[in-house]
């Protein structure tokens, strides 16, 4: 019998009710009871649909009220040593390690958060240290289980692998791996006590294996797996890849003492036959061969037809059919989406649908093909390939005819900055990222619009208003460079996605990119043109305002590729092409409007790093060449600024030095300036800005915190190519905490330039 699983649900709730529930949390509207009521429907919610769609083996503990991986910090007893005082309240330890914490006395900054591997969610950083100790320090993983049993469904528990969990981490000195003796006692009692509570299977998420290893990485997975192996009454354990290929790493995972390995048969399809032909007969194969990435109705012929191999090459006995991934990075349930037309619709497939898809498929193998769900297959890839509205031979046109030209500035950087002078600008200018609060007024604005109860005229009004109240308290803060507030934005690809064709969009399609934010990817179902103007009145208006520089905001073509569900039909490359085109015509108009500063922002270049290093040279090469195709068409007089958050820049140095943007501003708070040592070992040859606070916190940074950083900055950077900062946009916080924390900046721009002055430093 082929068994019909998943590796993970999406926590948010199909209607966000996770969110709310902890952004009610978090003001102070409801306590934490009601919190972990709301988590535990939703559970008991998402353990039913998976049922009621016949997957017969349902993940547990995939849900987190924040992070999976924080769970696993507390799981391990990784907490860092300046959370612990929190300790004897769990609820408030989490979330002050996921958020910071500012109140009654208490005063601990929020713990590291990065993208998890190439996807647009984030997860919370292990800190680690040599020496350290891990004890178990929760009951999750066991409590879900009972909790799930108790409803009368059998599940399987995930944990986070202890390799991956180790490399996932951040030690200084030594390798994290170092800890692997110490940290497995923990998961060998887990283990133990799941088996006692009567899990059949547990599942061990190990992405890294998808990952490039080194020797000493290598050895942890065989020691680790050795040692769990032996673990007395454990349950059988899946051990989880995905994300890629394993290449290199196959025999090595396929030699590894588990009950099962699942492979990514959606990315990584071309290992199929190299797997069936190493993993040693008896050893359950769970394939994933429907995408948890994206949003399109699977091929189920075509992912039968694999099947098919698998159970020839080792017949059906120990199969499972599965998702490539857990289903957390695609939307939750299409049956709320009752705008979107029926033909682009039907092409379409969020969680639930490939719940439905998968048991289709393990029915298929064993001979009972549900022939209603295979029909909406076939008809869907019909109509796509058919339909008028994917291919425009305009667009075809313009990128055969777009030249290396267009994707040079007209002088090197060293002139543009001679001219660019003209701006005026201080030593040490400041400046934002560009968004100011979405306050409750400006989203209650949006949605009244949007529903049609506030008329074109007076949410333009209303917006005016906004933008105008922005510009004059950045002009009483004292910053340099100012920037409109984005308040007419819902999202930064959202926004322009809706201005653009080939572009389809949502109205609950969302995924959760960190804790309670989510993010509502655009679908690219077709070739993307601009036919008008995206921001050019907000920008004029704003610059009007005031005699400041303001700057035209505007996401990158590799933001806007990498943040949205992307055909699948051509390469990503020429889908980035095509935006970069489009980006292209806003930049050249925005100059025409009188804009002399202009950002693109670009924060995802990074996360679209292929996971593979082999890779990263073609993948740089195009979505540098699809920045700069997007940022030359202006004068020298025209600065140029880019933005990134939430990356590690060291090993991409030379591609965003090849970006060749004026001024680049990059997130460093939460990683101590740490960034900072690429551009200072690579000498970046133009302008930075690392950010000088985490906007991910609602903490209020202090004026000699900022003077500080900027000091720290000045060692690796010529001061006269630095900026002041925060490390993003601002959109997500409240204007007090806004308020206090750039006055606070300001000032330490100020103190920091007459520190500087008086120093004699140049
Ligand atoms: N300009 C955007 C903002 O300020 C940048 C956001 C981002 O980098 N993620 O909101
Ligand atoms: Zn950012």
């Amino acid at each position: 019998m082929t068994i019909a699983t998943n590796l993970g649900f999406p926590r948010i709730g199909k209607h966000r009710e996770l969110k709310r529930a902890l952004e009610s949390h978090w003001s102070g509207k409801s306590d934490a009871r009601a919190l972990v009521e709301t988590a535990k429907g939703l559970r008991a919610e998402h353990w039913r649909v998976q049922r009621a769609a016949g997957i017969e083996h349902v993940p547990s503990n995939d849900f987190a009220l924040y992070d999976q991986i924080l769970d696993a910090i507390q799981l391990v007893g990784a907490t860092p040593p300046r959370y612990t005082a929190l300790e004897s309240e769990p609820l408030r330890a989490y979330f002050a390690m996921a958020r910071g914490l500012q109140a009654d006395g208490v005063d601990v900054p929020a713990m590291e958060m990065t993208k998890w591997f190439d996807t647009n969610y984030h997860y919370i950083v292990p800190e680690l240290f040599p020496g350290m100790s891990f004890a178990r320090g929760s009951d999750k993983p066991v409590a879900e289980l009972r909790e799930a049993s108790a409803l009368g469904i059998r599940t399987r528990p995930v944990l986070v692998g202890p390799v991956s969990f180790l490399l996932l981490g951040k030690m200084h000195g030594a390798s994290p791996i170092a800890l692997l003796d110490r940290l497995l006692p923990v998961y060998e009692a887990l283990l133990g006590e799941l088996g006692r509570e009567g899990a059949e299977w547990v599942q061990l998420d190990e992405p890294c294996l998808v990952t490039d290893l080194d020797e000493a990485a290598k050895a942890a997975f065989r020691a680790a797996y050795e040692r769990l192996a032996k673990v007395d009454g454990a349950p059988r354990a899946l051990l989880a890849t995905y994300f890629g290929a394993l290449g290199d790493n196959l025999a090595l995972a396929t030699s590894l003492p588990v009950s099962g390995l699942h492979v990514d048969l959606v990315r990584g399809r071309d290992q199929l036959d190299a797997v069936c032909e190493a993993l040693p007969k008896g050893r359950v194969l769970s394939a994933g061969v429907i995408d948890g990435r994206n949003v399109w109705r699977a091929d189920l012929d075509d992912a039968l037809a694999l099947l098919r191999r698998i159970g020839d090459a080792r017949g059906t006995d120990a199969l499972f059919v599965g998702p490539s991934c857990s289903l957390l990075h695609c939307p939750v349930d299409r049956s709320t989406e009752t705008d979107l037309d029926p033909e682009l619709s039907s092409w379409l497939a969020f969680a639930t649908d490939k719940l439905e898809e998968i048991s289709a498929l393990a029915e298929a193998v064993d001979g009972r093909a549900p022939e209603e769900i295979f029909e909406k297959s076939r008809a869907a890839k019909a109509s796509r390939a058919a339909s008028k509205r994917v291919h425009d031979p305009a667009v075809a046109a313009r990128l055969e005819a777009a030249t290396a030209d267009m994707t040079r500035r007209k002088s090197p950087y060293a002139a543009r900055r001679e001219k660019q002078k003209a701006l005026g600008l201080p030593l040490l200018p400041t400046t934002t990222i560009g968004s100011f609060p979405q306050t409750s007024e400006v989203r209650a604005a949006r949605a009244e619009h949007k529903a049609g109860k506030r008329d074109d005229a007076s949410y333009e009004r209303f917006l005016r208003e906004e933008t105008e109240r922005a510009v004059r308290r950045q002009e009483s803060l004292g910053l340099d460079v100012l920037v409109h507030g984005e308040f007419e934005r819902n999202d930064m690809v959202e926004y322009f996605g809706e201005k653009l064709e080939g572009f389809a969009f949502t109205k609950n399609g969302w995924v959760q990119s960190y804790g309670s934010r989510c993010v509502k990817p655009p679908i690219v179902y077709g070739d993307v043109s601009r036919p008008t103007p995206m921001t050019v009145a907000w920008s004029r208006y704003a610059q009007s305002l005031t005699k400041r520089p303001m700057k035209g905001m505007l996401t990158g073509p590799v933001t806007i590729l990498q943040w949205s569900f992307v055909r699948v039909d051509q390469p990503r490359s020429s889908t980035c092409r095509q935006i970069a085109l489009a980006i292209r015509d806003e930049v050249a108009d925005l100059e025409a409007a009188g804009l002399r500063v202009i950002q693109i922002d670009e924060p995802a270049i990074r996360e679209g790093l292929p996971l593979r290093r082999a890779e990263w040279k073609a993948y740089l090469a195009w979505a540098v060449d699809a920045f700069r195709l997007a940022s030359s068409p202006v004068s020298d007089e025209t600065q140029i600024h880019t933005h990134m958050c939430y990356s590690e820049f060291n090993d991409i140095i030379d591609a965003i030095a090849a970006m060749d943007a004026d001024v680049v501003s990059i997130e460093t708070s939460r990683s101590r300036m740490e960034l900072l040592e690429a551009f200072a070992t690579y000498r970046y040859p133009n302008e930075v800005g690392p950010g000088v606070y985490d906007i991910h916190s609602p903490r209020v940074p202090a004026a000699s915190e900022i003077v500080d950083l900027l000091a720290r900055a000045a060692k690796v950077v010529p001061v006269e190519r630095l900026w002041v900062n925060p490390d993003c946009g601002l959109k997500t916080r409240g204007w007090p905490e806004v308020e206090g924390a750039l006055r606070n900046m300001v000032e330490g721009a100020r103190r920091a330039r007459e520190e500087l002055a008086a120093g004699g430093a140049k």
